[in-house]
């Protein structure tokens, strides 16, 4: 290591930034982070510092440099665009021992400044000793994707509730041991969540003694929406809880690189039910999830797309309710909106269509018996697991009245490497899709909107005749297509 990472607290200390121009200002907001009192050396400086200098922000000397200028300041940060002065500042500054920073001069430089996370008072520095400034700006893009958003005020109720503990707890051994079980256990995770008045509760059961057994408070169920395939569709949050559950339920349409975000340690249990053959019964589903929460595990349930979309998280959410059992929803992105975006069909299109209904291919049932009339007027549909219910749409739609060549698209595995989308009509789609034998999970999508699909393949996955149907299209709907030319 040739150089020492330190947080330095700066409240009130001198510090001197050399130069005006945007680079120094750059180095001012950046120090103006702390308390530090700043001095800009610069015969004239941007608008931004000027205001800052007018409202007495930070002091001002509009002058050029002048050796021995560095006497009485902590810090001095060189920022002007002469190389041969910056230099001569560092020299200044080392000659009167202090730390200088010259701007994009590693070499130079008896401090440099390393990319942060901020979520104070968590600070993570990612320094790469002036190799790879770039390289440290993506570590901190991962790390900031990493750590719970709510870190920062978990550290500070820590904080708040050490005094507290450093009397419940009078070895420096049991201390240890209550911070390690309070930063994995129940009181963080509340924390985590934002529920502060049940952190509070729990911490005071902690602290008067009351304290049960560690599993029994730790149990907590996390149902969370695993997105419809592409793991980079998981949410953040989703993620995170993923990665610290010790038993993960997860359903088929779960996709391994999913799993994958999963401890090692961690039980992966399969709970999915394939189509027709029932592995487990949604009552079986909820037993054992309520089981393992009051086992003391923190579980989490992982489903395909959405858990509140066709995804009966509803009904595992309202047993663990009725079982008293702390939970967490995570939202997912649905199949429906994945396999939109992902094979270009926008699910409402200005001028187009104003409307969309998810719903499942028990139309008839689900809608009522009229319900081609809603593609009437602008409307989108989106249709879950309907592959085995296609010939009744085509018949529906077409009894319905709607044109033969109202558009149908049919997006098969949507958003993994194996999607395939067939851009189809209610005249053809069940020809189409016998012919390219679909099979579940697949999205039904059915409005003129989907017409704009044609121009808006951008993922490779494979597109089945869509060009084709679309050129057959497009000769019958020529408004429709200048209308989204036009946008
Ligand atoms: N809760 C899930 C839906 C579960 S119902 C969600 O919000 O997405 C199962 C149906 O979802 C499947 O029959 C299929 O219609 C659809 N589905 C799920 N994943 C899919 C995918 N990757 N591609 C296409 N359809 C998918």
């Amino acid at each position: 290591m040739d150089r020492l990472p330190i947080f330095l607290k700066l409240t009130d200390k001198p510090c001197l930034v050399v130069g005006g121009g945007s680079v120094a200002e750059r180095k001012v907001r950046l120090l103006q982070r702390t308390d530090a009192s700043i001095t800009v050396i610069a015969p004239s400086v941007t608008e931004s510092l000027q205001a800052q200098i007018n409202q007495g922000l930070i002091a001002h000397l509009p002058e050029q440099y002048s050796d021995g200028a560095v006497a009485g300041y902590w810090l001095i940060i060189a920022a002007t665009d002469d190389e041969l002065l910056n230099h001569r500042i560092a020299a200044d500054a080392d000659a009167a021992g202090r730390f200088c920073n010259v701007v994009d001069d590693n070499a130079a430089s008896s401090f440099i400044l390393p990319a942060i996370v901020d979520r104070s008072p968590v600070v993570i520095a990612i320094g790469t000793e002036g190799n790879a400034p770039v390289l440290a700006q993506q570590l901190k893009s991962r790390i900031e994707a990493w750590i719970p958003a709510r870190i920062g005020e978990l550290a500070e109720q820590a904080g708040r509730w050490r005094q507290l503990v450093k009397k419940r707890f009078t070895s420096v051994r049991d201390r240890r041991r209550f911070w390690q079980r309070f930063f994995s256990g129940p009181i963080a995770e509340h924390l985590l969540a934002g529920r502060q008045s049940a952190a509070e509760k729990a911490m005071r059961a902690e602290l008067v003694g009351k304290i049960e057994t560690d599993k029994k408070l730790r149990g907590e169920a996390w149902i969370v929406g695993a997105g419809p395939g592409d793991p980079g569709l998981v949410t953040l949050r989703g993620q995170q809880l993923i990665s610290r559950a010790d038993v993960v339920l997860y359903d088929r349409l779960v996709s391994k690189p999913v799993l994958d975000f999963a401890r090692k340690e961690a039980e992966l249990i399969p709970v999915g039910k394939r189509a027709g053959s029932q592995e487990m019964s949604q009552a079986e589903i909820n037993e054992l999830l309520v089981k393992l929460v009051r086992e003391g595990n923190r579980v989490c349930r992982l489903k395909g797309g959405d858990p509140f979309v066709f995804g009966r998280g509803g009904e595992e959410a309202l047993s663990l309710a009725k079982a008293g059992l702390p939970f967490q929803i995570v939202p997912g992105i649905s199949a429906a909106l994945g396999c939109a975006a992902y094979a270009g069909i926008p699910l409402t299109l200005r001028g187009v269509s104003g409307s969309v209904t998810l719903a499942t291919a028990k139309l008839a049932n689900d809608l009522g018996p009229n319900w081609p009339h809603l593609l009437q007027s602008g409307h989108t549909l989106a249709l879950y697991m309907g592959v085995a219910s296609i010939a009744d749409i085509k018949k529906q739609l077409l009894e319905g009245g709607v044109s033969p060549d109202l558009p149908v698209a049919i997006v098969e595995n949507g958003t993994t490497s194996r999607q395939r989308t067939i851009i189809s009509s209610a005249a053809a789609v069940e020809d189409d899709a016998k012919k390219a034998n679909i099979v579940s999970p697949a999205m039904i999508f059915i409005g003129e909107s989907i017409r704009a699909a044609k121009k808006l393949q951008w993922f490779d996955g494979q597109s089945l005749n869509s060009d084709v149907v679309l050129d057959d299209l497009h000769t019958s709907h020529i408004d429709y297509l200048r209308l989204i030319e036009t946008g």
